[in-house]
């Protein structure tokens, strides 16, 4: 049975900027590899749905408020989602998902959410203040960016030594700070922002979590992060599938035209 289930937490509140089009390209790209990857939502109030009974977890990002909205259910979840990143599962994280990921979100009114502390990073919104004639403004990192991947592509991955840049588009007012080692950066900024402007890294890595500012969405033109998703997933709870994967050559021709001409804009 060559199945993998996948699970978009909070689906109903954080999926902007196109974030569903990452559950679309995992659904595809697993297809192009002879695999069915089958789709549920779980959203606020239904513990019924057991994280730990995916293969692939997926959170996407949101406004201020949406996070707000999610915050208080997420922490009931803490524990159990914090064993499945632990155990190895698949997951990505984009934006909003990644700040509440983290020990808090600190909006530009200095309002806090707190996170899960499942990653040792904080986020903080640059403060809120008057610009010109006294209208609030609000420093948002947005753009296009490039970025040089960081993360090492398993041997399985068809892409490995040939794509290790990761390109889309970013939209956040939170700077993200890592607090220790635990997490590794996803990848090194070529152009634009990144996690907070000034270090100079995008995203983080912790096991199998990815978490990445980029939308757009991120996966559609980044399919070996996609292929390395899947694998990762195979490896954690399907082994026997992964051999089906990497005999199905996946084509790759309108993602790779994508990725390509991504990297040609301007940030
Ligand atoms: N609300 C958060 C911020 O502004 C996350 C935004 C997002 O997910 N794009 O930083």
């Amino acid at each position: 049975m060559n199945k993998l289930r996948l699970a978009h937490i909070y689906a109903a509140h954080l999926n902007i900027y196109g974030d569903r089009g990452n559950v679309i390209s995992l659904v595809r790209r697993a297809a192009a590899h002879g695999l069915t990857l089958e789709v549920e939502d779980i959203n606020i109030a239904e513990p019924e749905k057991l994280f730990s009974d995916f293969d692939i977890l997926f959170i996407g990002g949101g406004q201020d408020k949406q996070q707000e909205l999610v915050a208080a259910d997420m922490l009931t979840r803490r524990n159990e989602l914090a064993d499945c990143i632990e155990a190895g599962t698949a997951m990505l994280a984009i934006c909003g998902g990644y700040q509440l990921l983290g020990h808090y979100y600190q909006n530009s009114a200095g309002e806090k959410t707190s996170g899960l502390g499942i990653i040792d990073v904080v986020t903080e919104a640059a403060p809120e203040h008057a610009g010109a004639e006294g209208i609030k403004k609000l420093d948002r990192l947005i753009g296009n960016v490039v970025a040089e991947l960081l993360v090492e592509l398993s041997p399985e991955n068809s892409f490995k030594g040939d794509l290790n840049t990761l390109v889309g588009f970013e939209n956040h007012s939170g700077r993200t700070k890592f607090s220790s080692a635990q997490v590794s950066p996803l990848a090194r900024v070529v152009r634009g922002h990144g996690n907070n402007a000034e270090d100079g890294f995008e995203g983080a890595n912790y096991r199998n979590l990815f978490c990445s500012y980029l939308h757009g969405s991120l996966l559609p033109k980044n399919p070996h992060l996609s292929d390395e998703l899947i694998i990762r997933a195979l490896k954690a709870r399907q082994p026997q599938a992964l051999e089906l994967f990497t005999k199905t050559a996946a084509e790759n021709k309108l993602e790779l035209a994508a990725h390509k001409k991504a990297l040609s804009l301007r940030a």
